[in-house]
Order: C-alpha cells, then structure tokens, then sequence
C-alpha cells in the first residue's frame, strides 16, 4: 500500500471509532485533516497525530438530488437527497462529509456558518455496512 492509502485506512479506521484523526506539523504547526505524512506547509516530516474536537462550522454546502452509485446504492435519490457539505474544523482545515439532520426539503433554511459537530452515518447493510463521517447541527 502507498503511504497516501495507509493513511487514508488508518483514517477509515478511526471514523469507525467517532475519531477525526489529523496531523500538526512541529516544525511550522500546520494542522491537516485527514493526518498527512508530510506537511503540506513546509514539507516537513516532522510530524504528530492530533485528534479533533469535531467541532466547526458550515463553510458551504450543495444538496445532492442525482447521486453517484455509491450513493444510490445507499438509498439515496431525488425524491429522497442528501447534503454534502464543507466544515470549517474549529482546528483550521476544512473538511467535506456529509450533514444530517437538515431540513432538505428546504435547503434556503440551510444556513451557512451553522455550528456542527461531528456524528456518522452508516450506509450499506450487513457485512458491507461501514461507518462514514457526518455532520450535525450542534
Ligand atoms: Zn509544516
């Protein structure tokens, strides 16, 4: 496996156990979330995992009406969409997951810079079903 696809596993893993798992470089103190073995700042490797509080705001948003196959496979379609988002982290970085608990029917009451905190949703069913990062309203 690429160094990229072990982190990114390690990252699946912890969003299995409700953790948002990042990197704060030592030598510039950049943060990166998902972790990155090299900072993408400075380029250092000095690096250290931090936990996220998975707490932030909402940056931007688009409500999703035609879905990709993974998506449709979990169920989700025009009559039924769902919101994909980008959270400000109270840490710094921005991340995109999808938020929950939205009134879709009406995305004008979706208000940017909504606090969030970090849930998950399962999609799939039985051996197949895995955890992915959410958001809520806080
Ligand atoms: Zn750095």
């Amino acid at each position: 496996m690429t160094d990229q696809a072990l982190h990114s596993k390690a990252f699946n893993q912890a969003i299995a156990e409700d953790l948002l798992i990042g990197s704060h470089c030592l030598v510039c103190g950049n943060i990166s979330i998902p972790q990155r073995q090299i900072c993408p700042n400075c380029h250092s490797d000095q690096i250290e995992r931090i936990q996220s509080n998975g707490r932030g705001t909402l940056a931007t948003f688009t409500v999703i009406y035609i879905p990709p196959t993974s998506m449709a496979e979990a169920g989700y379609n025009a009559k039924n969409p769902y919101c994909v988002g980008i959270v400000a982290l109270e840490e710094g970085p921005r991340i995109s997951a999808q938020i929950i608990g939205m009134d879709l029917s009406d995305p004008e009451t979706i208000k940017i810079g909504l606090p969030l905190k970090q849930t998950s949703v399962v999609r799939g069913e039985g051996e197949s079903a895995k955890k992915f990062l959410a958001f809520e309203p806080a």
